[in-house]
């Protein structure tokens, strides 16, 4: 017997039809002797309809209101689970999330959670009842509702995981794992079946966007065993064969070594580039340009300041293109005359392609490889960043899709089946 955190995302119960199958599946799962407890998301498509009602009454609505309202697409959703759940004359409870005590800190709609009480819960569990929390939301030390952020209700099912020392928690959503990267660009990428937190963290942030980053974070922080599998299989699926099935998000040890070096290959369409030209090369330039940026809430990604030979330099740095025009707007303002630079250069149509891989603290030559692979397709790279586990380059957009395919390829990624 194990106790086992299940997640359901928002299509998994679109409709009374699927949490019926939602419930058939947990009914298979509690037959086999596990202690259950599953987080559902609101209905898709609930929690944008409820952020723009608010948004019908107020333009910019206020922050504790919004996670009121936006927090109630959960409510309704484990409340039917529940008693689909009864139905199949199963023990079965709700609570939303502040009924359990998972208590956040007051950044309404971007809350952390800082603790569960975990006593009801397991009360609940060890009488055979399947509990059922609402994903997303928690409660502050003032009692007020908040909200975790969009797709928060993967951190939701791991922070409950990982103070119920969970054996294991499944998040149950519309694709069946991680792949080496989009199958819509590469037809030929393959499902991993293990990838470690680091990777998966990486490839996340760099655009995969399986799970809500902050899940993974904490599930490696906490050691929760994280499984990605579809719930678009049939609910009769023997037990073993879907406990199996997606990828299982785990520690470098539980990997093989045969592994591949790399992983996967990530990418993000929808960055821009900005440039200023000759800065003065003097300490506190970095600051004076980037520090205007931060205070816009602007967030920077990859950054590049080259040497200087006549005492100025070029400084570049990208941020997600929404922001684009915002950020020329800081540095025309605030930042170009005031410290003496040149000009302001951008360019709105870049991406970001990146390769990840553990394997790369023990192999040498990933870089060249990359690097060769990009120059036979005469792909010119603009930018270059480089962390233990994983190399990004910025191209031109255009190539993007090049990019990721040649890379794909060079690195073997379509025969792994780790
Ligand atoms: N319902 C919330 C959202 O749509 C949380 C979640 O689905 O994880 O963002
Ligand atoms: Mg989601």
């Amino acid at each position: 017997m194990a106790l086992i955190v299940h997640k359901y995302g928002g299509t998994s119960v679109g409709s009374v039809d699927r949490i019926e199958k939602v419930a058939h599946r947990l009914e298979k799962w509690h037959r086999a002797g596990h202690q259950l407890v599953v987080v559902v998301s609101a209905m898709s498509g609930e929690t944008n309809r409820l952020i723009s009602l608010a948004k019908e009454v107020q333009q910019n609505p206020d922050a504790r209101e919004l996670d009121v309202v936006a927090s109630t697409g959960e409510q309704v959703t484990v409340g039917l689970l529940a008693m689909a759940l009864l139905e199949r004359g199963l023990k079965a409870k709700s609570y939303t999330g502040p009924q359990v005590h998972v208590l956040t800190d007051s950044a309404f709609n971007k809350a952390r959670i800082l603790n569960i009480d975990e006593k009801k819960i397991r009360a609940d569990l060890a009488s055979g009842t399947i509990v059922v929390v609402a994903g997303f939301q928690g409660v502050d030390e003032h009692g007020n509702i908040t909200t975790l952020g969009r797709g928060g209700s993967d951190t939701s099912a791991v922070a409950l995981a990982a103070a119920l020392k969970a054996d294991e928690c499944l998040i149950y959503t519309d694709v069946d794992g991680v792949y080496t990267t989009d199958p819509r660009i590469v037809p030929e990428a393959q499902r991993l079946h293990r990838i470690t937190f680091e990777e998966m963290l990486e490839m996340a942030s760099l655009g995969s966007k399986v799970l809500q980053l902050r899940s993974v974070e904490f599930a490696g922080k906490y050691k929760v065993p994280l499984r990605v599998l579809s719930s678009m299989t049939d609910a009769d699926t023997p037990l073993e064969e879907e406990a199996a099935s997606g990828t299982l998000i785990t520690f470098e040890e539980d990997i093989k070594m045969e592994k591949a070096v790399i992983s996967g290959v990530a990418f993000e369409r929808d960055e821009a580039k900005i440039t200023l030209t000759h800065v003065p090369d003097r300490p506190g330039i970095a600051y004076q340009i980037l520090g205007p940026i931060a205070d816009a809430n602007i967030d920077v990604d990859m950054i590049i300041q080259n040497i200087s030979v006549d005492g100025t330099t070029d400084f570049s740095f990208t941020v997600h293109r929404n922001e684009y025009e915002k950020a020329i707007g800081v540095l025309e303002s605030k930042v170009k005359d005031h410290i003496g630079a040149k000009q302001i250069v951008g360019d709105p149509k870049i991406a970001k392609v990146s390769i990840v891989g553990i394997g790369m603290r023990s192999h040498v030559g990933i870089a060249s490889l990359m690097f060769r692979t990009l120059a036979e397709e005469g792909i010119n790279m603009q930018m270059i960043s480089t962390s233990e586990i994983k190399i990004s380059v910025v191209v031109e957009d255009k190539y993007m899709e090049l990019a990721v395919r040649a890379l794909h390829k060079a690195f073997g990624l379509e025969q792994v089946a780790a």
